[in-house]
């Protein structure tokens, strides 16, 4: 009926083909490797700024911004921290693709990073179908959002293999039931991961920044 699906397909496969390639580079560097996705302002690049800024004198950091637009602030903000950092301009596209981040490989120091970690464009929708070639897809969820998310976005709650609840700190201040939320996130992908933290004032980041330590751990 339309050329349109076929085409589609072929374009997610050929991405899938050089996700597989960026993997195994990563693989190759001993590096390892997240992709954190979330909707904008859910803090993104907040927690990169404080990851890198509690694990740069134990683990060299790397990072990859995407982003809609050449306006590099949040990869200026990952760097200022000491993350060797990398801003891609996605030229409007709502997402990272494979082909982006291995181009934004080749830019970043790879033998002395251990941990990579990208920050997708900021959008609930389609990033998740777009593999990097990461090891770990997080989405940081944040409690302005709302406790309704997992229920209106099933396919990213679905498909990440850690969820973080950030702006924990709002909760006296937001409508936001904590059981609600997890338990929509428990009945898309049970037995989830999840971190519930405050970038803000630091409350439950150390539980964060224990679990990056025992996954970047140089023999893995
Ligand atoms: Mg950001
Ligand atoms: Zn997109």
């Amino acid at each position: 009926m339309s050329a349109t699906v076929p085409v589609v397909e072929r374009v997610l496969s050929a991405n899938d083909a050089v996700a597989a390639e960026v993997r195994a580079r990563l693989d190759e560097k001993g590096i390892f490797c997240i992709n954190l996705m979330a909707s904008p302002g859910a803090g993104k690049t907040s927690l990169i700024e404080r990851t890198v800024e509690a694990l740069k004198g134990e683990i060299a950091i790397g990072m990859i911004n995407g982003d809609t637009s050449a306006a590099a602030f949040d990869a200026e903000r990952s760097q200022r921290a000491g993350a060797a950092s990398v801003h891609v301009n996605t030229g409007g596209k709502c997402h990272l693709e494979a082909a982006m981040v291995r181009d934004a490989l080749s830019l970043l120091p790879l033998d002395g990073i251990r941990l990579l970690l990208i920050e997708n464009v900021g959008n609930l929708v389609c990033p998740m179908s777009w593999k990097l070639g990461a090891h770990v897809n997080v989405l940081i969820g944040s409690t302005p959002e709302g406790d309704d998310k997992p229920y209106k976005y099933p396919k990213m709650y679905a498909g990440v293999d850690v969820v973080v609840l950030n702006k924990i700190d709002l909760l006296p201040y937001v409508e936001f039931d904590c059981g609600r939320f997890l338990r929509g996130v428990e009945a898309l992908n049970p037995g989830l991961r999840t971190f519930r933290l405050s970038c803000r004032t630091g409350e439950g980041l150390e539980e964060w920044f224990a679990w990056l330590r025992e996954k970047a751990r140089p023999a893995r």
